[in-house]
């Protein structure tokens, strides 16, 4: 298989950022093998790959900087990017975070899948997982281990009546990612959505971009919600972008997660590519 990037030049008309609540259209532009996904601030004239080199460390979003300049929220773009194996891409915007629109990935997999992809010339590469990794903080546990394909299961533990323990798999494929994963929607709890917007964080988030979970044990908008197990599926959403991170390569292995979110997935791929050079090789993907 060879690398990939978009055919032509597309644009996402302007959204508004969860966060910050600015507002900002995205334009995708193709871009050549071993580039990478990379971020413009054009108002700033700064780009920023999008990898675990540049991010920071943060719970609510995953965040790229470089020379002070920031892109934040770029999780559920980059699991687009994942999910369609997309490897090279430039990706325009004149704001400091990512829309939210609403809260999957679907309006960035049809703009991306309707500009078209298009194969280069460079074999394209992932990272085959060789030896388990495994990492551990309080009561979070990542590890990887070895398989000929690109799976992922997650485990969550809320303490909600529409949620508590759950578990699901997933293998990567794009058709898979297309079906079960990127209509997924971001979630939260009604008791830190009012805190969060009293503080004034959120300033660009209501109730049609997020499933709300209310201290009543229920839904607080069923309207919006695709799959009574979807903040899982969510979660797996989110995986597969913070992911992408290892240097936009897809991890051939077998992942298991259990409470992980964007802090401990970042700090994961720093231990992995950092520390455990002899636990994985980068090779062609066939
Ligand atoms: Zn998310």
């Amino acid at each position: 298989m060879n690398q990939t990037t978009i055919k032509s030049s597309c644009m996402l008309n302007q959204g508004i950022g969860l966060h910050s609540g600015q507002k900002t259209a995205l334009y995708f532009h193709p871009a050549p093998e071993d580039h990478g996904i990379v971020f413009f601030r054009s108002d700033k004239d700064v780009h920023i790959p999008a990898t675990y080199q540049y991010a920071l460390p943060s719970t609510l979003c995953t965040t790229i900087q470089e020379q002070g300049v920031k892109v934040s929220t770029i999780e559920h773009l980059l699991s687009v990017c994942n999910g369609l194996g997309i490897d090279n891409l430039l990706i325009e915007l004149d704001a400091e975070e990512v829309p939210i629109l609403d809260g999957s990935g679907i309006e960035f997999y049809q703009v991306l899948k309707k500009a078209g992809i298009r194969q280069l010339s460079s074999p394209k590469k992932v990272i085959h997982i060789n030896k388990p990794i495994s990492y551990q903080k309080d009561d979070i546990t990542i590890y990887a281990t070895p398989s000929n394909q690109s799976d992922f299961t997650f485990s969550i533990d809320f303490d909600h009546e529409q949620i508590g323990q759950q578990e699901y798999s997933f293998v990567l494929t794009e058709n898979n990612y297309l079906e079960e994963i990127v209509e997924a929607k971001t979630f939260g709890f009604r008791k830190d959505y009012d805190k969060y917007k009293q503080q004034g964080l959120i300033k660009g988030g209501d109730e049609t971009c997020a499933i709300i979970l209310n201290e009543k044990g229920d839904f607080d908008n069923p309207e919006v919600l695709t799959w009574l197990n979807e903040p899982n599926l969510h979660k797996i959403l989110d995986q597969i972008g913070d992911f992408y991170l290892a240097n936009n390569l897809r991890i051939k292995g077998s992942i298991f997660s259990h409470k992980s979110g964007h802090s401990s997935h970042l700090a994961f791929i720093h231990y992995m590519m950092d520390e455990c050079a002899d636990k994985y090789s980068i090779i062609e993907d066939h």
